[in-house]
């Protein structure tokens, strides 16, 4: 298999999240849990639901990409075109997945529901696909892989996607993720304009290239400045990611006591 690394893109789908009217909670929540297993998300798509503008992002991220993750239009209406998009963009037939037919069966006539054609649909996947369960909802996930990148299609309804990556998606996602562990130390400063205490930031984003510092402000940059300032570490050993993080933080701390500011005590997560 290529080494493609550990980059991610995130592809969401939906009309409904380019016209405002849904805020993309999924690119989030993504963006933070696979971050946190220690990927790294270069990247966050919105198309609407097209099928073109679909096959071009999915055709852009194989073979570039370790993994792609998509989220939304995998339902029962004719908008629900995702996994026809893949198969197009891979040149695969769209064939119906007989475990996830097994799983939109069992699900329905658990609640004394025909199979209808518009449910058979959500099991009509790319050839070659892995489907997987949706532990609340009625259509099942889907896993292709393809020039080294695993494409993962997931359930637009947060809910939904939230349970089926932890208790699906993660298990394929834990084999091929760095081994190593990713810690998050944040600190909150008042009393200090960003902009006075950027010098130090930067200063210690250099001391510590292996430590991601970012400072989030909260409150107004003068009058009362309050700056949420975050530190993300990895390490194979989480408690030298821990101590990278919060070095990287007691550095700041001391800066800004001398500017005349205070902090509370680091926190990780
Ligand atoms: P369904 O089986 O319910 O049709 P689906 O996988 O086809 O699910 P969509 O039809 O694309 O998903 O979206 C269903 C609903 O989920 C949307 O109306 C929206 O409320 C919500 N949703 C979709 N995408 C997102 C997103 N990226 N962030 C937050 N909410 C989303
Ligand atoms: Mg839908």
């Amino acid at each position: 298999m290529e080494n493609l690394n550990y980059d991610v893109w995130i592809l969401t789908v939906g009309n409904e999240l380019l016209i405002g009217r849904v805020v993309n909670t999924n690119a989030s929540q993504l963006g933070k849990m696979l971050t946190l297993m220690g990927f790294r998300v270069s990247r966050i798509i919105v198309v609407p639901d097209d099928i073109e503008e679909i096959v071009e992002e999915v055709r852009r991220a194989t073979g570039r990409v370790r993994l792609l993750v998509t989220t939304g239009g995998l339902g029962p209406t004719y908008d629900d075109l995702t996994l026809e998009a893949i198969a197009r963009a891979l040149n695969r037939q769209l064939k119906v997945n007989p475990e996830a037919e097994a799983m939109i069966r069992e699900f329905y006539s658990r609640r004394g529901m025909p199979m209808t054609r518009e449910r058979l649909k959500m099991a009509v996947m790319p050839e070659g696909a892995m489907a997987l369960k949706n532990p609340i909802g009625a259509a099942p996930g889907c896993v292709v892989e393809e020039g080294g990148t695993i494409i993962i299609s997931l359930p637009g309804v947060p809910e939904e996607m939230e349970a089926m990556f932890k208790s699906e998606a993660a298990k394929i996602l834990e084999r091929i993720a760095p081994q190593i562990s990713i810690v998050e130390c944040s600190l909150t400063i008042k009393g200090v304009p960003e902009s006075t205490i950027a010098p130090a930031i930067e200063s210690t984003a250099k001391k510590h290239p292996e430590v991601y510092v970012k400072s989030h402000p909260k409150g107004f940059e003068l009058g009362a400045p309050v700056l949420d300032v975050r530190a993300l570490a990895s390490d194979v050993d989480r408690g030298s990611a821990e101590a990278a993080a919060l070095e990287a933080l007691a550095y700041i701390k001391q800066e800004v006591v001398r500017l005349g500011g205070s902090t509370d005590e680091a926190r990780c997560g």
